[in-house]
């Protein structure tokens, strides 16, 4: 029995049974003020970035819901990030769910107030859109802020650049504005899971041009798992990296509660072992997006968000402790 953590802990699924108690991720405490904090943890309740089928804006509360289920231990690694680093639930971001461009100013602010006392967070979401205001509040709250690096899991590119007669905001077009607002340096970003039909031949031609590097499902069954996590290891290198995890990325048969849905997908057990093979990248921030609980009706979807939420959020704490 390990002696006991300096600050608080997830509720314990063996004291207290896990189908009961507080709706926070994990069980962790709740909190407002997160100045003390390695890490929060920021439902983003938010989908008026979707093009199709919405609902995402369920994700945070239903990833909360099913992570009641994660023990405090890592399975392979030992770890316990709760024990390394202080995390609890920020509980979410406001959003205005009648106003995406005041939304994404909302969600910015709140992720640069956390950030200001340099806590990082691990986001909920959510459409993909959020991952915008979150750079942009990381890069505001960030002094001699440079461009991230970023890990990118996901069935799409998400870097078209505008939708119905130039709506520039939507959850296709985040990492395009990302790099053309100098949040992501595109040569240290990967994409991996590639795969959707496309509207045109050329729509992944402009991520190509600035230098993404876009692993297609293809390749990646062609590569496998280690040598594409080798790969996205030598883009991303040593200096500040975001990651970014669409539940989409995985086949639908795994993970049916998303808005756009793909066949051909990753299996949960490739997307672990590819975040395991992430460890000592030098991650300050992420998010786990799509997850939208209208179409996840036996709750998988919400249950491997919260699975891949704990995942990251090992990477994440061991990544803090080593910059003490
Ligand atoms: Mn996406
Ligand atoms: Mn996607």
């Amino acid at each position: 029995m390990s002696s006991p953590a300096p600050w608080p802990q997830p509720m314990d699924g063996i004291v207290t049974p896990r189908f009961a108690g507080p709706v926070t991720f994990m069980r962790l405490p709740q909190v407002e003020d997160t100045s003390s904090l390695d890490i929060a943890l920021l439902g983003v309740p938010f989908d008026l970035g979707t093009t199709n089928r919405a609902g995402a804006r369920h994700g945070p509360r239903e990833i909360r819901n099913m992570s009641a289920i994660i023990r405090r231990v890592h399975p392979a690694t030992g770890m316990e990030p709760c024990r390394l680093c202080r995390v609890a639930d920020a509980g979410d971001t406001p959003t205005n769910p009648a106003d995406l461009m005041q939304s994404l100013e909302m969600i910015e602010q709140r992720v640069a107030e956390i950030r200001n006392h340099g806590t990082w967070t691990l986001a909920l979401g959510g459409d993909h859109l959020i991952s915008l205001p979150i750079l942009r509040g990381i890069a505001r709250a960030t002094p001699g802020f440079t461009p991230l690096g970023m890990v990118h899991f996901d069935a799409h590119s998400d870097t078209t650049d505008s939708y119905f007669g130039g709506m520039r905001y939507t959850h296709g077009t985040p990492f395009r504005r990302a790099i053309e607002e100098g949040l992501l340096d595109p040569k240290r970003v990967v994409q991996i899971g590639i795969r959707g039909s496309l509207y045109s031949p050329e729509d992944m031609d402009w991520a190509a041009s600035v230098g993404v590097r876009i692993i297609k499902i293809e390749e990646f069954e062609s590569l496998g798992v280690e040598a594409t996590i080798a790969e996205a290891r030598r883009v991303v290198g040593d200096a500040p990296a975001y990651l970014t995890f669409d539940v989409d990325s995985l086949d639908p048969a795994f993970a049916p509660g998303t808005g756009t849905p793909e066949i051909g997908g990753l299996t949960p057990r490739e997307a672990q072992r590819m975040l395991r093979g992430l460890r000592g990248l030098h991650l300050v921030g992420a998010d786990v997006v799509e997850v939208a609980p209208p179409f996840d009706q036996s709750g998988g979807t919400a249950l491997i968000g919260a699975n891949m939420m704990f995942e990251i959020l090992c990477l994440m704490a061991e990544a803090r402790t080593a910059k003490r």
